[in-house]
This record gives C-alpha cells, structure tokens and sequence, in this order.
C-alpha cells in the first residue's frame, strides 16, 4: 500500500464521520507552528520574514496540543520555524501521539540526526545484539563518528531517561529538499544542507523511521532535476513526497526585493507557470510515492478547476489561529471555530479561473487545494474510486540506486561546484573574479544588520555574509 493501512483507515473514517455529520468546515491537517526561529534563511521563505519580530516567541506545549485538540484534525504537521528547535519538540510529539493524531515533523534535517543520536542513547542496551549492530551499521556509512558511538553506549541516566522520538507508523521526519544539491543549498542559502539532509534520511531509514521529504517548486525549478530528484530519494527509500508549487508571500516578496536585489515575478509561479511545471505530476505520481490525491495532481496540471478549502489545514502559531490560510494572513483568532465562523471564505480562493481575492490569483498551494480534492468539492464522477485507489493500490517500487545518480545528486558543494564557489575564488583572486561573485549572489550593497542577525536562533548568515565582507574588502580602492 501507498501509505500505511492504519494512517489511510484514521484519515477515510475522519471524513466519513464528519460528512455523516454534515459537518459543513473542518480540520483535515493542523499546520502546528511552535515557534518561528530557524537555524536558516531560505530564499521565499515567508515565515521567518513576516514573524521576524518574534522569532524568539514559543508557543507554550499545553497550547500546542490544546489547538490540536480543539481542532481535532487527524494529521498534524509540526512546522515553524524549524521545529527541532522548540525545546519541547519530544513531549510534543509525544502528546500528539496521546491524542493519536498522525504527525509530520517538517525539518529542514541539520538536527535530525542528533536528535536519532538522542534516541539511540535513550534505548541502547549493550545485550541486545540489534542496538550494537545498529550502530556498526552507521559508523560503517559514516553517519555517527566514532566518539558519538561512543557517547551512545555510555549513556548517562540523564541521557537514558530523556524523551526521544523513537520510529513509529504514526510519525514521519518531513525533511525539506528543494531540488539536488546545488539547487538546494543555493535556496537554503547554504553549502553543506543537502549533503546532511541525505545523511539524515539515510540514518533515519537504518533506524525504522518514516521519512517523507516536501519540495516548493518554483520558476527556476529544472523539471528535469525534480524528476533526478525523485528518484534519487526514491533511491533512499524515502517513504513519501510532498510537492507544491511557490506562492508570493507578501512577506517573502519584500525580502527578495530588498535583501536579494531579485523581482518577485522573476522567482514565482503564475498559475499558468505552474500548470507547465507539473505538466508530468500525474506520472510522477505513478513512479514515485508523491502525497496528494490524484485529483489535486489533476488540478495542478490543470486538467480540471478546484476551489481553495483553506479551512481544512489551519494554521495554529504564536499570534493564534491565523487566517485565511498558513500564506496569507487577514488576522489571527484565539479559537478554530471562532476563525470558522467569523471568516468570510467566500472571499477567498479562484473560483472558475476568477480569483475573488487578487491574492489568490497565483495561488496552488496544496495546503489551500489539496484538501479540496479529498472532500469532494468540485466532485467529478469516478473521483472517489480515484482517490481510494491511489491510497491503497501498492506503493510503486523504489528507484534503483546506481553511481551515476549519486554522482547527480551531488552537482553542488560536493564537487567544489557549491553556489559560494565563484564568491571564494573571488576572495582569492579577488580583482578576476569580481563580477562572478557579485552575480551569485544578485544582492545589493546593505550594512550586515539589514536582515537578520547572525547567531542562531534568528538565521544564521554568517558564512555568507563572512564572504561579502571579504569581496567589499578586496574592492575597495587602493
Ligand atoms: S528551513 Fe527554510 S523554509 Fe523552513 S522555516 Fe527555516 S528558513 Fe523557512
Ligand atoms: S487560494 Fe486559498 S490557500 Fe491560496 S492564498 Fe487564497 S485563501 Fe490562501
């Protein structure tokens, strides 16, 4: 089967339940964001720019899972900010799990693995012949070091009776990868995040975890490199895809005008932009394991109109229930119902091609159109055989690993081709490679504090603001 039988089950009785009802809005998905600070500062990231004055804010656990209570939508996605940041992320998964919500930790993996780390110390037990070969196995990939293994096996009673997040059915590490490894680290805005992600996914499969990963596409995206991509996660054995298109935040807009110097429209979809992009989901959707329904994948390759169901992934933050939806923000409500019933949805979302809010205009997202495809709005006979068959046929098989798309995957930093390479020879050979440098980055002049400070927490630009610094340095006159 495509995704567990139990998980399907919960998410089918869910519906079920709420249309035997009549129920006329609910929760499919809570968007849980704990808090919003992050170790990076991807490009069109709208979070961490439009909360950027309370980055340091948390939401405190109780509220975490009293909004998923009230809610009570069946899957909550932990996101933020980067939620392995949040100094309860165990006893909040853990809480959800109470509840029997099926979780997704969206990370952008440069912590998963010292969070498995913790894990391993938590359970090791030096009789049981499977924690030891555990460990060889990772130390034979070099995803632990030899001092970690060993910081595992003599784990203290602090360490053993920590909570951990251990692998269950119920839970997914939703790792943030947003093409191979050049593309990637040039939109994290760091050499090296693709290489840990693909590390932390490697440990997490050896450990029995499930791993998803969740893809933006946008106007630069290489259709081709999206399909290399898939299969090399598919290679890993990566469980599941999630795949969205790019929508203008405002907040993201601001800060690529500003910070990087680049127009909006030069990095964004269009709707007609993106129906070319996702032109071949339907077919990734049979070859690899891509979440969905088959409807919204229909919608996105614009073979058919759906309307916006924003409603049914709320998004619950520091500020409260934020609406209309986890992009675009008209206020935030202390309660799910209460943002229910005070919304008014009917000025929301593109309703036969004509969007009702401008904002809409450009908008696919999946958290806005997914939903639609699984309730039923915009029903097309066959659909709901569609959807059942997508969910419980089997799974399509991995992709095979092979050298060759290893050595694909890993186009970027790896190979000393990393989107900071021009900028370094820049810094040796400062005067030849000044014009390279500067067209990396597409970033204007602007004192360092501009944008974000550079300790952790906040956004760590540290190494590449170290690089500027140098290239301003070797241009100044002599
Ligand atoms: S990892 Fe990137 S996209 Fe995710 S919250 Fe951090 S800056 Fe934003
Ligand atoms: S179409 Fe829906 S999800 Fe998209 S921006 Fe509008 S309200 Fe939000």
């Amino acid at each position: 089967m495509r995704f567990p039988f139990a998980l399907s089950a919960k998410i089918a009785g869910h519906i079920i339940k709420h249309k035997l009802r009549k129920t006329p809005k609910f929760a499919m998905v809570l968007q849980l964001e704990p808090l919003h600070t992050c170790n990076l500062t991807c490009t069109g990231c709208g979070r961490i720019r439009e909360y950027s004055t309370s980055l340091k804010d948390m939401v405190p656990l109780e509220k975490c899972l009293a909004a998923a209570q009230e809610c009570d939508a069946p899957m909550v996605s932990i996101c933020g900010g980067e939620p392995l940041i949040y100094p309860k992320i165990e006893e909040l998964v853990a809480g959800l799990r109470e509840q029997g919500r099926i979780i997704y930790i969206c990370t952008n993996g440069v912590f998963m693995r010292k969070k498995m780390r913790e894990y391993l110390a938590a359970i090791y037990d030096s009789s049981n012949p499977s924690h030891e070969s555990y460990l060889k196995q990772l130390l034979a990939e070099n995803l632990i070091s030899v001092k970690e293994a060993e910081t595992i096996r003599n784990a203290d009673a602090t360490a053993k009776n920590k909570v951990v997040i251990a692998p269950s059915q119920w839970m997914y590490w939703n790792v943030h990868v947003d093409g191979l490894e050049f593309t990637h680290d040039l939109i994290v805005e760091r050499e090296g995040v693709f290489k840990e992600c693909v590390a932390a996914i490697k440990m997490a499969k050896i450990l029995g975890y499930q791993t998803a990963t969740n893809t933006t596409v946008y106007k630069e995206t290489d259709v081709q490199e999206l399909e290399d991509m898939f299969k090399f996660l598919s290679s890993l054995n990566v469980d599941g895809h999630t795949i969205s298109p790019g929508y203008e935040y405002d907040a993201a807009k601001k800060d690529m005008v500003k910070r990087l110097g680049k127009q909006p429209e030069d990095f964004f979809l269009t709707r007609k932009m993106t129906r070319q992009k996702f032109a071949k989901i339907l077919d990734w959707g049979r070859l690899f394991t891509i979440f969905g329904t088959p409807v919204y994948q229909e919608f996105l390759a614009g073979k058919r109109e759906l309307t916006c169901t924003a409603w049914a992934i709320p998004t619950y933050n520091i500020r409260g229930w934020k609406a209309p939806c986890y992009l675009m923000t008209d206020g935030h409500y202390d309660g799910y119902q209460e943002m229910l019933t005070k919304v008014k949805w009917e000025n929301y979302g593109v309703v036969d091609g004509k969007a009702r809010d401008p904002r809409c205009e450009n908008c696919m997202v999946h958290c806005g159109y997914d939903p639609s495809g699984a309730l039923g709005t915009n029903y097309q006979s066959g659909d709901n055989w569609k959807n059942f068959k997508y969910n419980f046929w089997p799974r399509p098989q991995p992709f095979p690993s092979s050298e060759e798309l290893t050595k694909r995957a890993f186009n970027g930093a790896s190979i000393g081709k990393g989107h900071l390479a021009e900028a370094k020879a820049a810094i040796n050979s400062p005067r030849a490679a000044m014009n390279g440098a500067q067209s990396v980055f597409q970033r204007r002049e602007e004192p360092h504090e501009a944008h974000f400070s550079s300790h952790c927490g906040s956004g760590d630009t540290s190494e590449r603001d170290a690089l500027l610094a140098k290239i301003a340095e070797a241009r100044r006159p002599e």
